[in-house]
């Protein structure tokens, strides 16, 4: 029995999943009446990645022509590096995203992966480049091996194993009473979290892309979870370029390197200390960030 339910729960998430794809899909159809359509060069050939290195190279960009959003941005990310872009609601984080994944063109300049201007080769072969950590990931009723395989459903059972090392959920599936077979979701184990969090890496790097984005959760997280997060994060991101997208400073603190945008504008950057040696933007987010968690 449990054969045939498995497959159809599987297909109730994949139903959802789809819903939900359409529903942005819709979205998208409303967007792409108001922007010129990002296209293919006709023979654009595919992106190479060797290394994973990132460079935005005077990047500006607007939504509209009379409100620039980015302006002039450039940095640079080695491969394997941890960068995470920080700033008040509205500076532009996410739009940074939309454009690496060249759901828009930039206005101005060029983001280049490993040296291929993103605009020259295949959006296909970008975007299976780079693996997102969503906010919040979907669990479909199923087991916690096949809610992290979803990921690359080829995946042996070796390599789910050391995805689930790498994103440190050994501890926690160790003391279930079926470990991975144990039953998730809306009929099962309810995650918490942090947990989900942990699975939606695991999934991701189950696809091996050289280059990781997280778009780090805004809901707050007990200071366990963050731990945990923040541990499969340090792992994950020795091996693979990572970008995190951070609302919540607490995770940023291990970064290489912290880009701080105002305003579509890099106003700062440098590690967690250097930052807040400067007393400046940076300083000013940790201390209300701080303010908010203590209240
Ligand atoms: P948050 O932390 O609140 O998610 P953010 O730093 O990620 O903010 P963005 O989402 O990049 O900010 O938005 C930057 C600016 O661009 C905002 O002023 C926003 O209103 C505007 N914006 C975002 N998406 C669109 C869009 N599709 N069309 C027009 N303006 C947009």
């Amino acid at each position: 029995m449990m054969q045939i339910f498995m497959p159809l729960n599987f297909l109730g998430f994949i139903y959802r999943e789809m819903k939900g794809a359409f529903a942005s899909i819709e979205k998208m159809f409303a967007l792409l009446a108001q922007v010129p359509a990002v296209r293919d060069d006709v023979q654009a050939p595919e992106l190479c990645v060797s290394e994973g290195g990132i460079e935005f190279d005077g990047v500006s960009f607007a939504y509209s022509a009379e409100r620039p959003i980015i302006e002039q941005l450039s940095f640079r990310v080695a491969p394997r590096q941890r960068v995470a872009i920080v700033g008040a609601s509205g500076a532009g984080k996410s739009t940074l995203f939309k454009l690496l994944f060249r759901f828009y063109d930039c206005t101005g300049g060029r983001i280049l992966i490993d040296g291929q201007d993103i605009r020259r080769v295949t959006q296909a072969s970008l975007r299976r480049a780079i693996g997102v950590v969503p906010q919040d990931a979907v669990l479909f009723n199923g087991s916690i091996f096949d809610n992290i395989r979803y990921g690359c459903i080829t995946a042996t059972e070796a390599e789910v194993r050391e995805a689930i090392r790498l994103s440190h959920l050994e501890e926690f599936i160790a003391q279930l009473p079926k470990g991975w077979d144990t039953q998730v979701g809306e009929r099962g184990l309810k995650l918490s979290g942090g947990e989900k969090q942990r699975v939606a890496i695991a999934r991701t790097i189950l696809k091996r892309p050289p280059i990781l984005v997280f778009d780090e959760a805004t809901s707050s997280l007990d200071s366990h979870a963050e731990q945990s997060i923040l541990r499969a994060m340090d792992e994950v991101s020795a091996r693979h370029t990572a970008l995190v997208i951070a609302h919540r400073l607490s995770t940023v603190v291990n970064a290489d390197r912290i880009l701080v945008l105002d305003q579509g504008r890099l106003v700062e950057q440098g590690n967690h200390a250097e930052l807040l040696a400067q007393k400046g933007h940076y300083a000013r987010l940790w201390r209300a960030q701080q303010d908010t968690a203590t209240r």
